[in-house]
């Protein structure tokens, strides 16, 4: 082996040597780099999991917890009976004719005493 190609073979030598250092870094990075993405990923997964269980728990709708039943139960007394002074609070005096009488048309029948009747009774 000549000087030439000895110190060919050397410089080879380092810059495989060189390459090789490189080469780890470098494909460590990409592991770190790609477990952390796996690491975020399956975070992410996670979060889509419990996204989808309760979206799917919302479709179920009645179906659903018992929380999500009251809330239910909540929302659709307000939409029968929107801001009933005398449903809110039965011993409320503060109120109206007009929400008196709107309370009578949406509380049970059976609680109301027919005045004309009753009168017509006593008359008799
Ligand atoms: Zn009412």
């Amino acid at each position: 082996m000549g000087w030439f190609s000895e110190r060919k073979e050397r410089r080879n030598a380092h810059l495989v040597a060189t390459l090789t250092e490189a080469l780890g870094q470098a494909l460590g990075r990409v592991f770190e780099a790609q477990s952390k993405q796996i690491e975020q990923s399956s975070h992410f997964l996670d979060q889509l999991q419990d996204l989808s269980a309760r979206k799917a728990a919302q479709i179920m709708g009645s179906r659903g917890g018992r929380r999500t039943q009251a809330r239910k139960r909540t929302e659709n007394r307000q939409l029968r009976e929107p801001a009933c002074r005398l449903c809110r609070d039965p011993y409320d005096k503060h109120f109206t004719v007009e929400q008196y009488n709107a309370h009578l048309l949406h509380s049970q029948p059976e609680q109301l005493d027919p005045p004309t009747e009753n009168g017509t009774e006593v008359a008799n």
